[in-house]
């Protein structure tokens, strides 16, 4: 792993904050030693003197990113020139068989199934995901789920920033030995930075990462307040669920649909999405996507570890699989939005 200088969060990571290319993955606020940082409006603040270890640089997704080593480190190889969505092992398309989660998740399921298994089989003790707050419906919240129950309460996809690292640093704080983590590819992109640095307390923590696929995540005054609340007069408390498949599609509990056109809501993407060249969370254990399936998830395994855990999710069937080639649309806009996001 490159060596960086020990500099200042001001020199090194105001670089990064100041011109909006922040996502607000808040691994600088988890990571520093003394606590000098904050995290606050989605952006990490400087609440007490920095010490200048220079270790918030280290962990930084958008700070000198190196991808080459980050992949060797993953996954003992970086990725080959056919990979155009990164080093994998198998990719899949998979549905849970648990009636429970198909009611409540976002596509087939399998992130949630995932996670309950690896709960119920004492292979993890936590998981950090994404719940819903009490007071902003559809605004969402890092937690720490440690029941199956809790996972089910946590499904879902929610479309604007969770950052899921302050429920991990939760169980590091909590002394969980084993945990999953989930969230976007921008997350899995620092948690493997905390890993290599190497940052034990966190890193040897970690049992596998979940990586959702991702085009742009929304600010929640702009697309939930602004214009679901405001312009289309929809109390957020009543929207069911949210999809996105060429178009939003918000389903309210009384069953009704309504469409924003993609053009319409792209006014609302975070600023900071605009530069993210990840979409299928490439760095991942297990990255999983909708892709327009309906229904099902696409699954891609990318290490041994994700591996195992899928397997044998797969065999004590809790997991519907069919091979990925039965779906060649999804494979060829899985291809097509990761190009897509690096710009080729
Ligand atoms: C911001 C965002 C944008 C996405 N964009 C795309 C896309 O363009 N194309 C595509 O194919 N797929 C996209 N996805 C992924 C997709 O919506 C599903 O999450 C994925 O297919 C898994 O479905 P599932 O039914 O297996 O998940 P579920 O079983 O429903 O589990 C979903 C998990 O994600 C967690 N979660 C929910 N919202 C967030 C959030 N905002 N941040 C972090 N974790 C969260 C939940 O807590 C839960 O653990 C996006 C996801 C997010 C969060
Ligand atoms: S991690 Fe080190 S350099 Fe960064 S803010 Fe904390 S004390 Fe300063
Ligand atoms: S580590 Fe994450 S939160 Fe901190 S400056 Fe970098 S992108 Fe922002
Ligand atoms: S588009 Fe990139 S930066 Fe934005 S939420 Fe998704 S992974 Fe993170």
């Amino acid at each position: 792993m490159p060596k960086f200088p020990k500099l200042s969060f001001a020199e090194s990571l105001g670089e990064v904050v100041l011109p909006e290319k922040c996502m607000g993955c808040a691994a600088c606020v988890v990571v520093c030693p003394v606590g000098c940082l904050d995290y606050v409006d989605e952006k990490p603040v400087e609440v007490e003197e920095c010490k200048v270890c220079g270790i918030c640089a280290q962990v930084c997704p958008r700070y000198e990113f190196p991808l080459p080593a980050l992949e060797e480190f993953t996954f003992g190889r970086t990725r080959k020139p056919e990979e155009e969505f990164g080093v994998y092992r198998r990719i899949v398309v998979a549905r849970s068989q648990d009636e429970d989660v198909r009611r409540v998740c976002q596509d087939g399921g399998a992130v949630s199934s995932l996670l309950r298994f690896a709960l119920r089989t004492n292979a993890i003790d936590g998981a950090a995901v994404s719940g819903t707050s009490e007071n902003r419906p559809f605004h969402p919240v890092p937690r720490l789920v440690t029941t199956p129950e809790e996972v089910l309460k946590c499904a879902g996809t929610k479309y604007s920033y969770s950052p899921n690292l302050l429920a991990f640093n939760e169980g590091v704080k909590q002394k969980k030995t084993s945990m999953a983590f989930v969230g976007t590819p921008c997350q899995i992109q620092a948690i493997r930075r905390i890993q290599t640095v190497p940052l034990r307390k966190h890193a040897e923590r970690l049992n596998f990462a979940v990586g959702l696929m991702c085009t742009e995540s929304f600010t929640y005054e702009g697309l939930i307040e602004k214009h679901i609340k405001d312009e289309l007069n929809i109390n957020p408390r009543d929207i069911k669920k949210m999809n996105i498949k060429a178009k939003i599609l918000v389903t309210t509990e009384s069953g009704d649909v309504e469409v924003i056109p993609l053009k319409t809501a792209k006014q609302y993407t975070r600023a900071s999405c605009l530069p993210c060249t990840d979409f299928s969370a490439e760095l991942a254990d297990i990255s999983a996507g909708g892709l327009g399936l309906g229904g099902w998830t696409l699954s891609i395994i990318r290490t041994k570890k994700g591996e195992e855990i899928f397997e044998k999710a797969e065999e004590a069937g809790l997991l519907e699989t069919k091979p990925v080639e039965e779906e060649g649309r999804a494979l060829d806009l899985l291809v097509r939005l990761s190009k897509k996001k690096r710009g080729e």
